[in-house]
């Protein structure tokens, strides 16, 4: 019997999030008395695989086969690594592959599931697990009751904690040449920059830029702090950034340590992606603007020079302090 926890990879290096979803299982396994098993898949540095011992895996298995893979391919993976090794647990980020595999790997081997889980699961009485609802309005406990059980976890939920231990790491074979769907071609996100959904700090701005040729403000301020750069949907929508930078309830939601909204007037639905950071800073010359309420910090000022002050600051502070 064990937990087995889905690590996946960017540029052949495993994920932040996965760290975090390792530990969970870690501590989710310790709980259950049980294994914490780390299945993953392409071309990834064998020491990278045996560290993730550091985060609570006891042993890691790769299917090196898999390298561009899709759902269908991964689904198959996690349900034959399940069905060999006697898991009765799976665990996923709930990130963009996360979410969706979850509930395809749930469908698959007949498993009941909570996406977006923010606690351990309280096994006193059953197994029953705290989720947000309502975009992060509300709180659902959960109760699963199928043998198979499985768990998205939010990211930036809890706090990871490294050992030095490493885990064993097994090879194993998967034929990657059955599947309905081919992956002809891989593109990176623009940038270079910090992944958005990994980020600890997030600078992020709305139409209360003006214009794309604004936002040079808002990427000095993030590579300042270390952060990485979001944006409002309508910015996105006109093609003034990215819309892989979008938040809110239909782009990306994130949880980082810290959020700066500059020029955001804070609609519900932006909102709905961005309130379960640690500490959100709401830049804005509307003292009226609804962010302000659900702001820890708020500075009612004009972001032309409000941004420029701030970087100077932090300029200064880093000078001071290196
Ligand atoms: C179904 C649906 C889904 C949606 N999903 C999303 C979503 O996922 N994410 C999202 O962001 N939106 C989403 N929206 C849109 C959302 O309702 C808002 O329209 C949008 O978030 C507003 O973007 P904004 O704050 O950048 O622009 P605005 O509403 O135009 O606000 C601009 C703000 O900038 C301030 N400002 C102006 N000049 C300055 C200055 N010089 N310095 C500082 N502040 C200044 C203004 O006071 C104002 O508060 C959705 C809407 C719908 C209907």
């Amino acid at each position: 019997m064990s937990v087995l926890v889905f690590a996946d990879s960017n540029n052949n290096k495993i994920t932040k999030s996965s760290f975090e979803t390792i530990f969970y299982g870690k501590k989710l396994a310790q709980q259950l008395q049980k294994d914490c098993l780390v299945v993953t898949y392409g071309n990834i540095d064998q020491q990278e695989l045996s560290s993730l011992g550091n985060f609570g895996a006891k042993k890691v298995f790769i299917a090196k086969s898999l390298v561009n893979s899709d759902n269908q391919h991964l689904t198959k993976l996690i349900s034959k690594v399940v069905a060999e090794n006697n898991v009765d647990v799976i665990v996923f980020s709930h990130d963009i592959s996360g979410k969706s595999l979850a509930a395809r790997t749930a469908a698959n081997i007949g498993a009941g599931i909570v996406s977006g889980a923010i606690s351990m699961p309280d096994t006193s009485n059953g197994f029953v697990i705290k989720k947000a609802v309502f975009s992060g309005k509300a709180f659902a406990e959960v109760e699963i009751t199928t043998p198979k059980k499985v768990i998205s976890l939010l990211p930036n939920s809890f706090q990871v904690e490294k050992t030095n231990d490493n885990a064993e790491v097994i090879e194993i074979s998967f034929d990657a040449t059955a599947s309905n769907v081919k992956v002809k071609e891989v593109k990176q996100k623009g940038g270079k920059g910090i992944l958005l959904n990994e980020a600890e700090l997030v600078v992020s701005a709305g139409r209360g830029l003006k214009g794309p040729e604004n936002w040079g403000m808002i990427e000095e301020l993030a590579k300042e702090l270390g952060a990485a750069t979001a944006c409002s949907r309508p910015v996105a929508d006109i093609g003034w950034r990215p819309h892989h930078e979008h938040v809110g309830q239909t782009g990306v939601a994130i949880r980082p340590n810290l959020y700066i909204a500059v020029g955001i007037s804070g609609a519900i639905q932006h909102l709905a992606g961005v309130n379960g950071s640690k500490v959100i800073v709401v830049i804005n010359t509307d003292k009226e603007a609804p962010f302000f309420k659900a702001a820890d910090y708020g500075i009612i000022g004009d972001a032309f020079e409000v941004v420029p002050k701030l970087i100077e600051a932090f300029k200064k502070f880093k000078a001071a302090n290196n």
